[in-house]
């Protein structure tokens, strides 16, 4: 199979076809048109087999992942995904592997009214670098920088789950928990959560590294601090389950790749919260409160003698 052939069997084929996508694949580049009053929103994230999913992944899961992390930024921007290009590295051509990387890809790419517009394929070891592209209205971006003091901090969905899949990679306790293996392999990025933010909220961060490291970037490029409570982290029922309160609040706080979104609502934004996020049925909580003091502190409950070390994925 040739290169030409393999893009055209797994990649072109009975695709929807975006009026705004004035050229897609087939040129050496695409030709795209932003509507008027929206900023382009651009993001690009690479998966490496051993860095970003262990290497017996399934293919279907790895083409998921690939678009789902790259969703999840725009989400965090409160960004309406459009167009995806994708560069794929590939050890060979493997058509069972690239049938089932397709389907996955594709899953999220048409859900969403998407349209692959381009990429590159090369071989070498596996590699996957997906770039979004999106809109937001003028003005409206949510950003890192724009936390305010008496903000208060809220996160979507659970803490810790995809952090406790990885700790029991290779168990049969991970084989049996159908839950902790979509979260781990199949994240569900929140793009209607951030677009519904839009107007709401000024701030989000989407958790991809640890709530305590993301919530620090917030931080940091807010040039303020913030108090969260241990005990109003948001934890599913397995963790609930099978971990003491501190491995539970741990994982919560230190473990990645949960792309969940963390962000920051004025009081008096609250009524206007809870009705754009009840509408969309998104589970949310109140986790702790922004304040002018540098750094991060945790509140933890009356008597409790546990004292959790911070940290977050770094790659170098
Ligand atoms: P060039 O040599 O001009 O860079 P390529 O041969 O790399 O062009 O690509 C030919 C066309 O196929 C281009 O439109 C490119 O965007 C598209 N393409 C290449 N690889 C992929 C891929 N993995 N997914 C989607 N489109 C791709
Ligand atoms: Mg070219």
């Amino acid at each position: 199979m040739t290169e030409f052939e393999l893009i055209e069997s797994f990649f072109t084929k009975d695709r929807s076809q975006r009026k705004d996508v004035l050229l897609g694949i087939g040129d050496d580049a695409a030709l795209l048109k932003v509507p008027a009053k929206q900023s382009l929103v651009v993001s690009t994230d690479t998966l490496l087999s051993g860095v970003h999913f262990p290497e017996k992944t399934a293919p279907f899961d790895i083409g998921f992942k690939a678009l789902a992390v790259n969703l999840s930024d725009l989400a965090a921007m409160g960004a309406t995904p459009a167009w995806a290009t994708l560069a794929l590295t590939l050890p060979r051509a493997n058509e069972k592997w690239l049938k089932e990387f397709s389907r996955g890809f594709f899953t999220l790419i048409n859900r969403y009214g998407m349209q692959l517009v381009g990429g590159d394929t090369t071989r070498g070891s596996l590699a996957i670098t997906v770039q979004v592209l999106g809109f937001v209205p003028v003005n409206k971006a949510l950003q890192r920088k724009q936390a305010r003091v008496e903000d208060k901090i809220y996160v979507t969905g659970t803490l810790g789950d995809a952090g406790l899949a990885l700790k029991l990679l290779g168990s049969s306790k991970l084989k049996k928990s159908a839950y902790l293996l979509q979260r781990f392999n199949r994240p569900e990025p929140r793009v209607e959560t951030g677009q519904a933010l839009c107007g709401v909220s000024r701030c989000a961060i989407d958790i991809s590294d640890g709530l305590a490291a993301d919530l620090g970037h917030i931080l940091r490029a807010s040039g303020v601090g913030a108090h969260v409570f241990v005990e109003n982290l948001p934890l599913s029922s397995v963790l609930k389950n099978n971990l003491t309160k501190p491995e539970a609040w741990s994982l919560a706080l230190n473990s990645g790749d949960d792309y969940e979104l963390c962000f920051t609502v004025s009081p008096s934004q609250e009524p206007k919260l809870k009705k754009v996020l009840g509408k969309i049925k998104c589970p949310y909580t109140w986790i702790g409160t922004v304040e002018k003091k540098p750094g991060l502190r945790l509140k933890y409950p009356q008597g409790c003698a546990a004292n959790i070390a911070l940290k977050g994925y770094r790659h170098f």
